[in-house]
C-alpha cells in the first residue's frame, strides 16, 4: 500500500515520526544525524560541533517530558588578547538599518566602522567562509536590542548526553536504517534507494534542500550555498588561560577558527578532573582542508595563548553542509513552494534552509502539515 514516508532520522524526522507514525527512511545507520554525544579518553563530546539545547515551547517541553535536563545561563564572550562580554551588540552602537545589501553591507549600516573593523568583518569573514558580502543576513534573531541580553540567555543541555533523548525518540518511530535517497521521480512519486524503490503519497523530507532538488532533478538556477564546518574536538591539561566562558566568539587568529565552545565549562563532568574538553569551529566553502595541518596549528596557537596545555585527546570531524546562507531573501522559500505543488514537504533546519536548531526542528517535526 501507498502510504507517506519521511526521509531523515535527525530530530525533524524522528518527530515527524512519532507525529504520524509513518516510516522513516534514513541514510545512515543510526539516528540523530549529526546531534549525539560521545565519550572519549575520559571527555563527553558532541558529533558535528557542540551541540546544546537553545530555544523554549513545544521542542524544549517534548524534551523534557523524556529526558532530564540542566539548564544554564549562557555565558559568552570575544577573545581578543583579553575576553570581552558577548553579545557585543549590546553595548555597541546600533541604529535601525533597513535590512537591504549582503550582510556586510547591513552590519555596516548597522554599527559603527569600528566596531565592523574590530569585530563584525573579521568574525564574519570566516563564519561565512568568505561569502561575507554575497549572501544576506539570515540571522536577524541573533541581533539583541541594545541593552538587551541577545537571542539566547539560557540554554539546557540533556543529563545523560543527546544519544539518550535521540534513542528514546527512535524507539517510537519505525526507521529504515542505510537507506539512502539516490533519486526521486517526481511525477510518479517514487523514491529510489540502491536496492530498492518506494511508491509515496507525499513525501516529507528532512534532508539539505538543495540535496533534495538536486534528487528531484530540478532544473533552473537554484542556489542555496551552503558552506562546511571542520570541528575539532580537544582534550586537554588546563593552562593559565583557560577562560572560563562556555563560547568564544574569535575574530582573529593565525589558524582560521571562529568560535570555540568548552564542553567542560557548561559541566565539569564533561571532562576529568583538572582538565578542559572543548571544541573549536572552522568553516570552510568548497574544498576540504588539510584536516592533521590545521589541526596542528589550531593546538599550537591554543597552546601559545595559554587556553590549553598537553593535548591528551583530539578528534576531528567534517560536517558538509553546516551553515545555510541565501543569495536573495526568499530563495529558498521560492524552492520549497515548487516542492510542495509535487506533494513533497522539506522541513527541518536543513530542509527549509533556515538557521535554527534542534529544539525548533523537533517542533517543524511535530508541526509538519500534510
Ligand atoms: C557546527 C554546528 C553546531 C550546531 N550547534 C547547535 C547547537 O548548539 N544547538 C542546536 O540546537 N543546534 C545546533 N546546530 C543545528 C542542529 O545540528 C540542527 O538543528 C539539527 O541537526 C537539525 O536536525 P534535522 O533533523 O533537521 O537535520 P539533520 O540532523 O541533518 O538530519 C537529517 C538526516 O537526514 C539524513 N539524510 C541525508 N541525506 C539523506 C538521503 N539522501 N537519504 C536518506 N537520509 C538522508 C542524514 O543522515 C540525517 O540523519 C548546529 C549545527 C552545526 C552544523
Amino acid at each position: 500500500m501507498m502510504s507517506t514516508i519521511i526521509l531523515g532520522s535527525g530530530f525533524t524526522g524522528l518527530a515527524a515520526g512519532i507525529k504520524t507514525g509513518f516510516p522513516i527512511y534514513e541514510a545512515s545507520n543510526h539516528a540523530g544525524g549529526i546531534c549525539t554525544t560521545y565519550a572519549k579518553d575520559g571527555f563527553q563530546f558532541s558529533n558535528g560541533g557542540p551541540h546544546f539545547l537553545f530555544g523554549k515551547g513545544v521542542g524544549l517541553d517534548y524534551i523534557k517530558s523524556l529526558v532530564p535536563v540542566n539548564e544554564y545561563e549562557r555565558k559568552a564572550g570575544v577573545y581578543y588578547n583579553h575576553i570581552f562580554p558577548y553579545p557585543l551588540q549590546t553595548t555597541a552602537q546600533k541604529v535601525n538599518a533597513v535590512n537591504k545589501g549582503s550582510l556586510k553591507e547591513w552590519l555596516g549600516n548597522t554599527f559603527s566602522q569600528a566596531e565592523c573593523n574590530l569585530f563584525f568583518n573579521p568574525f564574519n569573514e570566516k563564519y561565512t567562509a568568505g561569502l561575507y558580502d554575497q549572501v544576506v543576513q539570515v540571522e536577524e534573531f541573533k541581533s539583541p536590542p541594545a541593552g538587551g541580553v541577545g537571542f539566547v540567555s539560557t540554554f539546557c543541555d540533556p543529563v545523560n548526553g543527546l544519544t539518550d533523548l535521540v534513542s528514546k525518540m527512535a524507539e517510537k518511530c519505525t526507521i529504515n536504517y542505510n537507506h539512502e535517497a539516490i533519486g526521486i521521480d517526481t511525477k510518479e512519486k517514487i523514491v529510489f534507494f540502491k536496492n530498492k524503490h518506494v511508491k509515496y503519497e507525499k513525501l516529507i523530507s528532512t534532508i539539505p534542500l538543495g540535496r533534495l532538488l538536486r534528487l528531484c532533478g530540478r532544473e533552473g538556477d537554484f542556489k542555496l550555498p551552503c558552506t562546511s564546518v571542520l570541528v575539532i574536538n580537544i582534550g586537554a591539561d588546563k593552562a593559565v588561560n583557560t577562560p572560563d566562558e562556555h563560547w568564544l566568539y574569535v575574530p582573529f587568529c593565525k589558524s582560521g577558527f571562529h568560535r570555540l565552545c568548552f564542553y567542560s565549562n557548561v559541566d565539569k563532568s564533561k571532562a576529568p578532573e583538572g582538565k578542559v574538553g572543548m571544541a573549536v569551529e572552522i568553516a570552510y566553502y568548497g574544498d576540504q582542508p588539510d584536516i592533521e595541518r590545521v589541526s596542528f596549528e589550531v593546538i599550537k596557537e591554543l597552546q601559545d595563548w595559554g587556553m590549553i596545555g598537553k593535548v591528551i585527546t583530539i578528534d576531528p570531524t567534517i560536517v558538509k553542509v553546516a551553515y545555510t546562507w541565501e543569495y536573495n531573501k526568499g530563495d529558498a522559500k521560492k524552492e520549497i513552494d515548487w516542492l510542495r505543488e509535487r506533494d513533497i514537504i522539506s522541513t527541518g533546519r536543513y530542509g527549509k534552509h533556515k538557521f535554527q536548531g534542534m529544539v525548533d526542528s523537533i517542533k517543524d517535526g511535530f508541526e509538519v502539515e500534510l
